[in-house]
């Protein structure tokens, strides 16, 4: 960064950077303590991940009462939701909403990039650049730009050469998409083409669905919101909304301590049947042990296998669509509304990749291993470089230059998520090491945001101090989100929890698997015992400094009889001495 342009930088004591509706709470919450703070958005407008991703389809899994702020009382009682899964356009009036009734558009600055940032140990400030040259001279950086914000750069064999358009998920027009009367291919059966791929069926005068690998998914049973939630909300709106926080995924999912390898055959239908008949993400708490017990997992994967046949009326099509390369949640499962059953239509044809492989796109569509396909428009619904991708692609330099490329070089290394060592007074909202993605968003959002905004008033207190994670901390934290996730099957998949979708990224298990509750307990504690694994400074003057993270959870209500399988793991991967 030249003179001149540090110069002209514009001082400012907190800058965030995205206005999802991460940097929109952070901007509320840090007005209220008087704290000056500034939003920068690539985007036109607020609600980040509702503003980009307009696909067809595009909706929350997690009941919109509960994927919804509940800071504010006055907030949740005059927003009413229109059905148990908002939509994405009604998500995108919600954060606009926010946005307006909080007055935040103002300390918001729209379509600005941020490409740099570079930590200034002389004056202990941040020095962050736009993509057009824009400065900014700031004492705290906050990302909060979103775990899933960047799209993989995947590219196939001569995409240029199709003439026609080729529209991502996660890119698409503000102006909607007409497809009617058009040949459509579709690549991806993740999340957002599982959303989709029954809506396009609907216009398209055909549909092709490009599947590389299988996922599990439940339907939503979308309608109205159920009686038994309204009720609840209404009659005690600030238990509601903390009984969805003391949970390990953020939301009132009614997890069964019950052991699905102890359970009779006819008790465990009658659990799946019921979950799978309320929709959503239900049927992830149906028993204590799935995420553990390989016999267990298989229950619910047999279970959810024969709702596909049951389904898809094409025998062979619904094998296809069945998962066999990963346990039942080790990838991020899907929500639908009629996905399986759109198979049986007779304009939608699946091609399996694994056996028929993409060979290049052409002038007239793609051609695979077996045979060309002609198309009008592509889609491609091909994830995102999760939780890393948007951090990584700044140009971020921390305390003697130090690229937060080199220093994830081997995966992303951070304390609780919040904090890097060696880069001081940056906070990352749903950081890597952070349970976010595991989670309802919203609640790790408002924990997160919460927890930064008592620590930036606790450090204004010392005459604006800094604060930095300990190397021996952040290590520290690296192991316990390892100690977390071991004892489960989450590692066997190649799912982008594991960076996995991204050629070339280190394969590392990203966010905290110990659960939202747990987690909100150690950042309390960490707080509490005045900001422990961290070094805070004043200049030359250390303030306070701990290099050592204690707060270790006990292990979260694990029960006895999964013990011997869970010591076999942590033992096999270093992570407990050998007997
Ligand atoms: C299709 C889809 C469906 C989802 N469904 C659910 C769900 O059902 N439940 C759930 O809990 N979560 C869901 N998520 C996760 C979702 O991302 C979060 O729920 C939540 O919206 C994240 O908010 P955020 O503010 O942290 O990030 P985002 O909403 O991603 O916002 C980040 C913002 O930062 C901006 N930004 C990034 N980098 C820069 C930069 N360098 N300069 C300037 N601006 C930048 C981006 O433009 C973006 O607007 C979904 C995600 C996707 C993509």
């Amino acid at each position: 960064m030249t003179a001149s342009k540090i110069q002209d930088a514009q001082p400012i004591d907190t800058l965030i950077v995205g206005a999802g509706f991460a940097g929109m709470y952070m901007l509320h919450k840090l007005r209220e303590l008087g704290i000056g703070a500034q939003v920068v958005e690539a985007g036109s407008g607020v609600g980040g991940t509702w503003y980009w991703n307009r696909y067809p389809g595009a909706r929350v899994d997690i009941q919109s009462l509960e994927y919804s702020f509940g800071f504010d009382a006055a907030l949740e009682a005059e927003w009413h939701w229109s059905e148990r899964y908002a939509p994405q356009p009604e998500l995108l009036r919600y954060a606009d909403h926010v946005a307006d009734r909080f007055d935040l558009k103002r300390d918001i600055q729209f379509n600005t990039r941020i490409t740099s940032a570079h930590w200034d140990n002389t004056e202990g400030r941040w020095l962050v650049g736009s993509e057009a040259d824009e400065f900014w001279a700031c004492r705290y950086l906050i990302l909060a730009t979103g775990c899933l914000s960047v799209p993989t750069d995947v590219t196939f064999p001569g995409i240029e050469t199709f003439p026609r358009p080729i529209y991502r998920t996660s890119r698409w027009p503000r102006e909607g998409v007409d497809f009617s009367g058009q040949r459509v291919g579709i690549i991806g059966t993740g999340s957002s083409a599982i959303q989709s791929i029954p809506i396009i069926a609907e216009q398209a005068v055909h549909l092709t669905v490009f599947q590389r690998t299988p996922n599990y998914s439940m339907p939503a049973h979308n309608g109205s919101i159920p009686d038994e939630d309204i009720h609840a909300r209404a009659s005690d709106p600030r238990g509601y909304r903390a009984a969805s926080k003391d949970t390990p995924g953020g939301f009132q999912n009614f997890g069964n301590t019950a052991l699905a390898t102890q359970t009779s055959p006819d008790e465990i239908r009658a659990e799946l049947e019921r979950r799978w008949a309320w929709g959503g993400f239900r049927i992830l708490g149906a028993f204590a042990d799935t995420a553990i017990a390989p016999a267990a997992n298989r229950i619910v994967h047999d279970f959810i296998a024969e709702k596909i046949r049951e389904q898809v009326a094409d025998p062979a099509v619904a094998e296809l669509l069945t998962p066999k390369d990963h346990p039942f949640g080790t990838k991020r499962p899907c929500v639908d509304t009629g996905y399986y059953a759109t198979f049986n239509r007779p304009n939608v044809e699946l091609i399996d990749l694994k056996s028929d492989p993409l060979v290049a796109f052409n002038a007239g569509g793609i051609t695979t291993a077996k045979r060309q396909h002609d198309f009008d428009a592509i889609v491609l619904a091909t994830g995102f470089d999760a939780m890393t991708g948007a951090i990584d692609r700044i140009d971020l330099r921390g305390v003697g230059g130090r690229k937060i490329k080199d220093h994830w070089a081997e995966g992303p290394r951070t304390y609780l998520g919040l904090m890097v060592a060696g880069f001081p007074n940056m906070f990352t909202i749903t950081g890597p090491g952070s349970p976010s993605v595991l989670t309802n968003m919203i609640n790790s959002i408002e924990q997160h945001v919460e927890w930064i905004a008592e620590c930036l008033a606790s450090l204004a207190k010392r005459q604006h101090a800094s604060i930095e994670a300990s190397a021996e901390a952040e290590t520290a934290w690296c192991r316990h989100v390892m100690e977390a996730v071991t004892p489960t099957m989450m590692p066997q998949a190649n799912s982008w929890y594991m960076g996995a979708n991204v050629p070339g990224k280190p394969r590392m298990f990203m966010p905290y698997a110990g659960g939202l509750h747990t987690y909100t307990e150690i950042c309390r504690q960490v707080a509490a015992k005045g900001y422990e694994g961290f070094v805070i400074r004043n200049g030359d003057s250390v303030l306070s400094e701990s290099h050592d993270f204690t707060s270790h959870p006990p292990m979260p209500d694990i029960p006895e009889a999964l013990m011997p399988i869970i010591i076999e793991r942590l033992m096999a991967a270093g992570l407990m001495p050998a007997a």
